[in-house]
């Protein structure tokens, strides 16, 4: 058995605030370990259920968050950004049995969610894939559906994993806390969380060969809701980039890859001016 695992921070279970998830600020390093304990469970459990090989990519902010000296000598790490696949790179090489999406969060135009937002909290407001409106679980799953690689679990608070439960089906979850709001959330022990945790994998890994990959079948029409019309305004400048009102920009391609690689370059882009 091979898995990917693609983890961010926000929906790590004690993380509620925005100073926990930017280097230097307060509880940013202890963010960092309790992400680095989420991984290492998840691994360890599919270890248990006969995993092989794991490879796990860093998806949140710098792309360094998960301690990389703590990977067991089965799991590959991948770090940084730019990459054409984003919070999904690695998904690429090599066939998977299945995807677990880790530390997820819900998307920029839900309403409720601890810490929601899509891509970039600054730059999107909302992300729509083929007319469907998708969380950053919709774009990975996307993105592995496109290798034929199902999304079986997702691990964030209540709202993301109802979010990715409406959007993918029959897939396993665990709820690693409960959202009060954008900025709070209900939080268990971390022993708690890391039982819930386990118990996801295990049910994720039971549901090998049942969950159908997430795909989109030909041209993938994005659309973007910006959060001001200047920056819609700036991108319709460019040759293929449609405005369709004053927030909001739309862009085809052949297929995910050339979507993953144009929101890529946006946040990037996006990265470079700030
Ligand atoms: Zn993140």
């Amino acid at each position: 058995m091979r898995l990917y695992i693609s983890a961010d921070i926000e929906g790590i279970a004690a993380v509620v605030s925005r100073d926990q998830l930017a280097p230097g600020k307060f509880e940013f390093e202890s963010a960092r370990d309790w992400m680095t304990a989420a991984v290492l469970a998840a691994c360890d459990t599919a270890r248990e259920l006969g995993a092989e090989a794991i490879v796990v990519s860093d998806s949140h902010g710098t792309g360094q968050n998960i301690r990389a000296e703590l990977m067991p000598d089965y799991v590959e790490l991948v770090r940084s950004w730019p990459r054409p696949l984003g919070m999904m790179q690695g998904i690429e090489v090599g066939r998977y049995d299945g995807a677990l999406l880790i530390g997820y969060h819900a998307g920029g135009s839900n309403p409720a969610g601890t810490l929601s937002h899509t891509m970039s909290g600054e730059f999107f407001h909302e992300v729509r894939l083929n007319g469907v409106v998708v969380p950053e679980a919709g774009i990975s799953a996307a993105i592995a559906g496109h290798f034929g690689v199902p999304v079986l679990m997702l691990a964030g608070d209540d709202v993301a994993v109802a979010e990715a439960t409406a959007l993918l089906g029959d897939i396993a979850s665990a709820t690693l806390k409960t959202s009060t709001g954008w900025l709070s959330a209900m939080v268990p022990p971390p022993q708690e969380a890391e039982r819930r945790l386990r118990a996801g994998v295990r049910d994720a890994i039971g549901r090998i060969g049942q969950v159908a990959p997430y795909a989109m079948s030909g041209p993938v029409t994005l659309e973007i809701r910006l959060r001001t019309r200047l920056m819609a305004e700036w991108l319709a400048l460019v040759n293929g980039i449609e405005r369709l009102d004053a927030y909001t920009i739309r862009y085809r391609a052949d297929d995910m890859i050339g979507i993953s690689r144009f929101l890529m370059f946006l946040t990037s882009i996006r990265k470079a001016i700030e």
